[in-house]
């Protein structure tokens, strides 16, 4: 059985203002929850399942045949623009839950371990599921709080080769 086919996408960033991963085309004039709008700097690229409707518009397939270290439970939120775990447990947006209409299935690399601070790793959310950077100046996540790193040894890497920002 061959892999899923993916592609690569440009336009995602990092928001150096509340951590989370955002679609910088769409995300750049939103409401950021640690005040104003999202402030973007770098510039990174996500795999994603290249799979079209009869339309051509990217879908979302459910369970892809991914590498041993992808996991494809990702999407990119209608609502937020931000990036999200799939999830029935939940994951909140700003207004209720995350919502994956019309997003194609993306992938991250899932590492087991302790990760370096400051090495461009990035984490889950256990509050909102949102993928999110340790900024040194502190995360923003739903209620003024911070967000939680879900399971304490697993991180997430992105394209090594884009900018790191922290
Ligand atoms: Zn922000
Ligand atoms: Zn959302
Ligand atoms: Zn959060």
């Amino acid at each position: 059985m061959s892999k899923t086919q993916t592609k690569e996408q440009p336009g995602w960033g990092t928001c150096t203002q509340c951590g989370g991963l955002f679609f910088k085309p769409h995300a750049k004039t939103r409401a950021c929850k640690a005040g104003g709008v999202h402030q973007f700097v770098d510039e990174r690229k996500l795999l994603y399942v290249d799979a079209v409707d009869a339309n051509g518009n990217d879908i979302w397939v459910d369970n892809p045949q991914v590498g041993a270290n992808q996991e494809a439970s990702w999407a990119w939120c209608e609502k937020c623009r931000g990036l999200f775990f799939v999830s029935n447990n939940g994951g909140l947006c700003q207004n209720g839950k995350h919502d994956k209409t019309g997003s194609s299935t993306y992938l991250l690399t899932k590492v087991n371990g302790t990760p370096n601070p400051g090495s461009g790793s990035y984490y889950q959310c256990s509050r909102c599921f949102g993928l999110y950077a340790d900024l040194a100046s502190g995360t923003k996540c739903n209620g003024g709080k911070a967000h939680e790193h879900r399971n304490a040894n697993q991180y997430y890497t992105l394209d090594p080769d884009d900018d790191i920002v922290d």
